[in-house]
């Protein structure tokens, strides 16, 4: 584990970060960017940007690929994290990078420093590259079925998780404190205490128990589940306060599987214990027992980020939760590969909706004095 791996930022111009996103924009809707399209959105001349895409290339924050039907440049993990970091350093809330210090299922986790130096958590989400998930095949709006990219779903991931981490701290709940976020990044307090995993022994294991029986209980009443409470997503104080971390998959006690997933992390208290302090308890919280207090389910689905019921379907799908419920259903329809996306067949409204998101970003980036940031993102590099 080390440093993130982005390399050789310092030379990137207005230019380069327009076709970058102008990229990333193209990738909504096309899994590969052909060169022509990408200078549409870019609005920049065709001969230049071959140039510039060459140059991204090389640095490998875009890559680009043979389709069976066409060929084209997609955003590399490199290219997406410099764009979101960019992003946290235009507005203050990163200021510099250090080493890796975790690794999880689905994630990778840095600490950094704030505008104060202040050490804080970055967690970059990294979903959907795992080939061995049965991810359910999506329509688009052209009708054509394919896989969610995992573009789309690091980002919804987290921006649930950002979502979920803001209830819960605002209602008083031992999460982290959420920072901020930005694509498929989370910024929050580093936790002051060890992962439940490297914790061999407590002065209490009752009390721990009950406190971690009594948050599944407290979660429930306020209309949430966790879904992954298990010894790698605890994390303990040296005081021996537990606190949860990790909240992508996350749902409603209202969710068609609710009450498996209750018990499940149930279960995973009582098993942990059981295996870990050798401790045993008849008392244990039953799904029927819970009582509505509060919606926070509702809550995170109405906070203005911009996730809607389908996209809360497909990152659940990402994390197997649904599968594991119930039987996959049978006979999925195979992939088919879209068709190249010329200038043609590439409706005007989508190059326009890309184009105009692409002058938000430019003129974002150049709205705030950058040589700051920019100092950031080289210190980083180096
Ligand atoms: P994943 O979704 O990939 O499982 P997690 O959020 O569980 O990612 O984080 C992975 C590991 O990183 C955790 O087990 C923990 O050791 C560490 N970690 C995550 N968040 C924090 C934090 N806020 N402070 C300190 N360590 C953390
Ligand atoms: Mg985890």
């Amino acid at each position: 584990m080390g440093k993130l791996n982005v390399t050789v930022l310092r030379y990137l111009t207005k230019e380069d970060f327009r076709v970058l996103t102008a990229i990333e924009m193209g990738m909504k809707n096309h899994e590969l960017v052909p060169g022509p399209l990408a200078a549409a959105i870019a609005n920049l001349k065709s001969g230049g940007v071959h140039k510039l895409l060459k140059e991204l290339c090389k640095h490998k924050l875009l890559a680009y690929e043979r389709g069976k039907k066409y060929d084209g440049y997609r955003l590399t993990n490199t290219g997406y994290d410099y764009l979101a970091l960019k992003s946290l350093t235009l507005r203050g809330s990163v200021s510099s990078f250090g080493n890796q210090i975790g690794i999880g299922k689905e994630s990778n986790i840095y600490v950094v420093a704030d505008e104060e130096g202040t050490p804080i958590c970055l967690k970059l989400h990294r979903l959907g590259r795992t080939c061995f998930r049965n991810v359910k095949a999506k329509r688009d709006y052209h009708g054509r079925r394919h896989k969610a990219s995992w573009l789309y779903l690091s980002r919804i991931s987290a921006t649930r998780e950002f979502a979920y981490m803001s209830a819960l701290y605002d209602r008083g709940f031992p999460v982290p404190k959420p920072i901020d976020f930005n694509r498929h990044c989370v910024l929050m307090d580093l936790v002051n205490g060890w992962p439940m995993t490297q914790v061999h022994e407590l002065l209490d294991a009752p009390q721990v128990y009950d406190d971690l029986m009594n948050l599944i209980v407290r979660l429930g009443n306020s209309g949430v589940i966790h879904g992954d409470f298990n010894e790698f997503n605890l994390m303990v104080t040296d005081a021996g306060k537990p606190i949860l971390i990790d909240f992508p998959q996350m749902m409603s006690t209202s969710h068609e599987n609710a009450e498996f997933f209750f018990e499940r992390d149930v279960n995973c208290v009582r098993e942990m214990f059981r295996r870990k302090f050798g401790y045993e308890s008849e008392d244990y919280p039953k799904f029927s027992d819970l009582v509505r207090e509060d919606d926070l389910d509702a809550e995170v689905h109405c906070t203005g980020y911009g996730f809607t019921k389908e996209m809360e379907q497909d990152l659940l799908e990402e994390y197997g939760m649904v599968e594991q419920a119930e039987e996959q259903n049978e006979g999925e329809e195979l992939e088919e590969e879209e068709e190249p996306p010329t200038l043609v067949t590439a409706a005007a409204k989508e190059i326009d909706e890309c184009r105009r998101q692409v002058e938000n970003e430019v003129i974002y980036s150049e709205a705030k004095p950058t040589q700051k940031s920019d100092d950031a993102v080289r210190r980083y590099i180096e």
